[in-house]
This record gives structure tokens, C-alpha cells and sequence, in this order.
């Protein structure tokens, strides 16, 4: 990869950010230099409505990481206060930013496994490269065939070969970390330790909001 020019975007509901949503991120900038660019969504339609409101979120990640030059927030989708499939927003994006740019949209290993329930999920491979990196409790033969064709045809090893400006996926070097938002939202509500789990301003800011402590939580 990645030139300069290169975009990295990290989609996500961010309810709340975690310290798994910023390894991941420090560990693209440490791999190829370059910046991320979080970009907050509101949940798709069949996970439960968050009990958190859109201007919580996005202060959470603020706070998680506006102290990191290398990290940045979109936050023009989360504004809008309703989903808007991946493929839409980055059909947008691609309006914006033309077709030659290399874009790299990274996930984790859930988000791959199950990429083929995304809306239109083939057209995505005309829009963006994806860079995934592994997590616990998922495994690659959980992918639907199809799904799987596509990742073996598509696959980069050698990470000077992810040049494309879109159809390409790379596996990052990244450490499996055993954190999800779905854990630490049900810690806070039984009132469990989130230790090494979230950053400790975030931390106090869910403390201080009381977010997280109603029995509405999955
Ligand atoms: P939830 O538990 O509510 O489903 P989550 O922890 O998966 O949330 P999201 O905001 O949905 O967090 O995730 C945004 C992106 O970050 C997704 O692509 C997800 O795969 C990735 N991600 C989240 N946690 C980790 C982790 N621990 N390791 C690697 N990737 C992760």
C-alpha cells in the first residue's frame, strides 16, 4: 500500500469504542503508516437499538482518540441518526475521492465472516480493498462458500502487493484481543471490572452518564 494518498476507513457502531477497536487501528498505522479514519455509524437494522444516543458515541470516540495524530473521526454519517449501508457510503465516498485512489476498509474477522449478509456485498469488492484482522471466537470456515471463493481470489500474502485501488483483501498482522462492545456493555451493566477494556476517559464518561447501567442491554 499504501501511498499518502491511500484512505483507511474503520466503520462501527463504537457502543462503546474499545480498546480492540484501537489496538486494531494502532496496528494499521505501525503496518503501513497510515492515518484511520473511524467512521461511527448508527447500528444496522438487525442489531438492538443501541441505548446510547448518536452524540455519545462520537464523544466516547473522541475521547478514546483525539490524543493520537494518526486517527481521525468522519463523523457525517452518525449525524444523520439513521443506518446507511456500507455500500452507500462508500459509493459516496468514491463520488468524492474519484475511483484511483487505493481505499481500505478494515474489519475484524466477525465482519468478514459474515460480509455476504452486507448489502449488495460483491459490489463492495468495486469500491474498496479490505484489510481484516482476526478475532476470537471466529473462525474463516464459518464463511459461505461463495464467500469464500471470493477470499481466496482476492487475497494478498504479500502486503507490497496491495496496490489496487479496490477488490483486494489483506490479512493484518494483529494479535487477537478477546474485547467486544456487546461484553463490556453487559460488564458495566452487571457492574464487572472493564479493566484494560475501554480507556479509562471513556470509562469515566460512561460512569459519569450512567450509560450502560439500564436492564435494556442484550
Ligand atoms: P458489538 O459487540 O456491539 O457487536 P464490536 O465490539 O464488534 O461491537 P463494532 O463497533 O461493531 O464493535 O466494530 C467495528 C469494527 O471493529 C468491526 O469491523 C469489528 O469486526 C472490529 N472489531 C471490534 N472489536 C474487535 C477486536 N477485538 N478485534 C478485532 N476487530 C474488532
Amino acid at each position: 500500500m499504501p501511498s499518502n494518498l491511500a484512505y483507511v476507513i474503520m466503520g462501527g457502531t463504537f457502543d462503546p469504542v474499545h480498546n480492540g477497536h484501537i489496538s486494531l487501528a494502532r496496528a494499521l498505522y505501525r503496518t503501513f503508516g497510515q492515518k484511520v479514519v473511524f467512521m461511527p455509524t448508527a447500528p444496522p437494522n438487525y442489531k438492538q437499538l443501541p441505548t446510547t444516543t448518536a452524540n455519545e458515541r462520537l464523544d466516547m470516540l473522541k475521547l478514546a482518540i483525539n490524543d493520537n495524530p494518526h486517527f481521525v473521526i468522519d463523523s457525517s454519517e452518525i449525524l444523520q441518526q439513521k443506518y446507511i449501508p456500507t455500500i452507500d457510503s462508500l459509493k459516496a465516498l468514491r463520488k468524492k475521492i474519484g475511483y484511483d485512489i487505493p481505499l481500505y476498509f478494515l474489519i475484524g474477522e466477525d465482519s468478514l465472516v459474515n460480509l455476504d449478509t452486507w448489502d449488495s456485498w460483491q459490489m463492495l469488492f468495486n469500491l474498496t480493498n479490505f484489510i481484516v484482522a482476526m478475532r476470537p471466537g471466529y473462525s474463516l470456515d464459518q464463511m459461505s462458500e461463495q464467500l469464500k471463493a471470493q477470499c481466496t481470489k482476492r487475497t494478498i500474502k504479500d502486503k507490497s502487493k496491495l496496490i489496487q485501488p479496490f477488490g483486494q483483501i489483506y490479512f493484518l498482522d494483529f494479535t487477537p484481543l478477546n474485547i467486544s462492545s456487546t461484553n463490556i456493555r453487559n460488564n458495566y451493566q452487571q457492574k464487572l471490572p472493564t479493566t484494560g477494556m475501554v480507556d479509562p476517559k471513556v470509562d469515566q464518561y460512561i460512569k459519569d452518564n450512567k450509560l450502560y447501567s439500564s436492564n435494556q442491554l442484550c
